[in-house]
């Protein structure tokens, strides 16, 4: 059984996710969860299918609080978004955000999924790279790290998703000193943010990875820095709303955690013990 109980990065159909949102609230209710933080897609001005349809975020948000008073007193429900770096809505009126970066934006205006179809990062990396795959993750920590500093959000999601091709890609070699300096020189000032790191399993769940983001080193370091974690699903199916807390929870306590970040039943943010 995870200690967690709780996860604040769950997705549903108001975005891309497969579930309704009520579905996903009674799941975890049945699970024993403590709290639930739902965090779609926030709307953004480009790949519609993926985000908050522009007209339908007061429906989302009037729906998430509704869930709120239906499970009043027995799970703390929490409105929050991801927020994309290309998003066009700021995160006002919501309980939190997750800050995410998902695209490269190209001069044309155009976007690149990062954790989209393969063979278009790949396109990305020989068009605009010169077939350097080094490049593009550098190019990606830049932008995650901008965001965080510049907008200081309470959360970072899936901080190398850039690992979810490069596992069928190999664009660039994820033992080697530079790709691991880069990662750490991104990660560094984000300690100083106070953000928590989403320790996130959603990949473990969809089977693009077999570890969560970020890697094992990356959580080493980010302890040594003072920083603290939140181990989230990132979940898309309610059948795999807790996928691989256990594995996550047992990663953090090898690395030296004593302790995890939900969101709470009274306070928003509340430690669990690991
Ligand atoms: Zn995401
Ligand atoms: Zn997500």
């Amino acid at each position: 059984m995870s200690l967690t109980l709780s996860s604040a990065h769950v997705h549903t159909t108001f975005c891309d996710g497969k579930t309704p949102a009520p579905d996903m609230a009674r799941t975890a209710y049945e699970k024993g969860f403590v709290s639930l933080g739902f965090s779609s897609h926030a709307p953004q001005d480009f790949d519609p299918g993926y985000c908050i349809d522009p007209s339908r975020e007061e429906e989302y948000k009037a729906l998430i609080r509704a869930l709120q008073k239906e499970y009043a007193g027995r799970m703390p429900i929490y409105l929050g978004v991801e927020r994309d770096l290309y998003a066009c809505v700021s995160p006002e009126g919501y309980d939190y955000y997750l800050a995410a970066v998902h695209y490269f934006r190209h001069p044309d205006g155009h976007h690149t999924p990062i954790d989209g179809r393969p063979e278009d990062l790949k396109r990305y990396v020989d068009t605009f790279c010169g077939g350097d795959g080094l490049e593009m993750a550098r190019r990606y920590f830049a932008l995650l790290r901008d965001y965080v500093v510049s907008f200081r959000p309470p959360i970072v999601a899936h901080f190398d998703l850039v690992r979810k091709n490069n596992f069928a890609l190999r664009l660039y070699d994820e033992e080697s000193a530079a790709y691991r300096q880069m990662a750490l020189d991104a990660l560094r000032p984000m300690a100083e943010t106070g953000a928590l790191l989403e320790v996130n399993t959603g990949a473990i769940a969809r089977g693009y990875l077999t570890t969560p983001y970020p890697a094992p080193f990356l959580l080493k370091a980010w302890k040594e820095w003072g920083g603290e974690v939140m181990v989230n699903s990132d979940c898309h199916n309610m059948l795999y709303l807790d996928c691989a807390f256990d594995e996550a929870e047992a990663l953090l306590r090898s690395l030296g955690y004593d302790h995890a970040v939900r969101l709470g039943r009274k306070e928003k943010w509340e430690r669990v013990k690991l």
